[in-house]
């Protein structure tokens, strides 16, 4: 029997990622029971997302956090494709949309939005976050879904009304509900090294953002810090280990950024290697369990659609649970968060995620400011305002208004 809408006595969010964060802030502001329950220690530090699209800035201000967040970061000028030796092919600029907008891109990297999100979300008494707690086994029946979770003191079980996946790419929640195999779509042939990097960028006339269009060594520059910080992520054989590609690092940035530097002309904070990956799960939901992020889906990182995708599943999911915890929507709803986000996925995320790596190597750098349909976009907007306009709000369509769907809006 599906579980009928009414007040929430706990929901479950397993993963203390950026997106079981966000969605634990937005439920225990509402004054709901959270446990987050975490498999490691501590927050992750690798360099994985700092740019947060429209959507996201959205979510984000709803859970009362984007102060911080444009505080402790940044809202970036501009983003464009260069080809290897500088020369500008097009770009794009957040000038037409002011300085104040209220959805206007961020950039923080990853490791400091997680430490303001769980600064905020320690002020919620009904937020309990359980570090060390990790989900090896799940079940449910009519009245609730529970884990079995390892800890340091011994196996534990933990029940809720819901529990939702924020278990990132290798979810337990998804494959305990699906198989370990069960992630369709495919790894590319291709690897990223994903660097964060003290170099001065400026003096080439980089722009905040940089894609380098070449066949072999294209590449991703982009200021992710007021004190100099940049995002680097290159190219690079696939199939080495972590320590081959560290040895390389120091002979591809000399091969691939301007002015060729030396190890001794840069600073490295942090260097990881990544696939690249375009999968989503079977399904975002079974019974009381429900998926979100990268936990349900993965893309390539640019473009900046992975956590920008999934922080819009969390405002998706937050209004449906608010929702059924307020008696405004049965738990059907939840099903249309499932069928709703994946279509998002599978006609959205997933090509144009496709589509914005492709640009970076599959085409000639001498004529894809001619060829390139979405660059004859670009150019266009320079003198049009209201193109400009849609261009920087474009990934606006990842949002999905599921308040449509309460029975009573008027009580809202
Ligand atoms: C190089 C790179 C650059 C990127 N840049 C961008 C960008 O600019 N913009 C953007 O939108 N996206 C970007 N992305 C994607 C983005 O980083 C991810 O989509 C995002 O981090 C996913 O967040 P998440 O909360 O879903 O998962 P994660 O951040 O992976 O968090 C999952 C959490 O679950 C925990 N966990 C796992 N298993 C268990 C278990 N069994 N029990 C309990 N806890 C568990 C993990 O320890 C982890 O803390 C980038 C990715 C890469 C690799």
């Amino acid at each position: 029997m599906a579980p009928k809408g009414g007040s929430l006595s706990k929901v479950v969010v397993v993963g203390a990622g950026p997106s079981g964060l966000l969605l634990s802030i937005l439920l225990a502001k509402q004054g709901i029971n959270v446990e987050l329950l975490e498999a490691t220690e501590k927050l992750d530090e690798q360099p994985r997302a700092a740019h947060y699209a429209s959507p996201a800035v959205y979510e984000l201000r709803r859970a009362g956090v984007l102060d911080d967040v444009a505080a402790k970061g940044f809202k970036p000028n501009d983003f464009c494709w260069r080809k290897q030796d500088g020369t500008l092919i097009a770009g794009m600029s957040f000038a037409a949309l002011g300085p104040d907008h209220p959805e206007r891109m961020v950039v923080l990297p990853l490791d400091r939005l997680g430490k303001i999100l769980y600064a905020h979300l320690q002020r919620y008494p009904t937020a309990k976050v359980r570090w060390g707690h990790r989900v090896v086994d799940i079940g449910q029946d009519e009245n609730k879904a529970w884990v079995q979770v390892e800890t340091a003191s011994g196996p534990q079980k933990v029940e809720a009304d819901y529990i939702i996946g924020c278990d990132g790419a290798n979810s337990q929640i998804r494959r305990s509900l699906f198989g370990d195999m069960s992630f369709p779509g495919e790894t590319l042939d291709a690897a990223i090294i994903a660097t964060n990097v003290y170099y001065d960028f400026t003096k080439y006339g980089y722009w905040d953002t940089n894609y380098i269009v070449h066949p072999k060594n294209w590449h991703m520059v982009a200021k992710i810090g007021n004190d100099g910080l940049y995002r680097v992520t290159y190219s690079e054989v696939p199939g080495l280990t972590a320590e081959e590609y560290r040895k390389r690092q120091p002979m591809r940035y000399e091969e691939i950024l301007p002015g060729h530097p030396k190890p001794g002309d840069y600073k490295i904070l942090n260097i990881s290697p990544y696939k690249l990956q375009q999968r989503c799960a079977p399904k975002f939901r079974v019974g009381r369990f429900i998926l979100a992020a990268d936990a349900a889906h993965l893309c390539n990182p640019f473009g900046g659609l992975g956590l920008t995708g999934g922080i819009a599943d969390v405002g998706s999911l937050y209004d449906c649970l608010m929702g059924i915890h307020r008696g405004l929507a049965d738990d059907n709803i939840l099903d249309k968060y499932a069928e709703i986000r994946r279509k998002i996925y599978q006609e959205i995320i997933d090509p144009t995620s496709r589509e914005n790596f492709r640009r970076l190597w599959d085409q000639d750098p001498e004529t894809a400011r001619e060829k390139d349909e979405f660059f004859q976009i670009c150019h266009r907007a320079e003198k049009d305002e209201a193109l400009a306009k849609e261009l920087a709000l474009g990934l606006n369509v990842l949002r999905h208004d599921f308040t449509q769907y309460y029975a009573n809006k008027s009580s809202l």
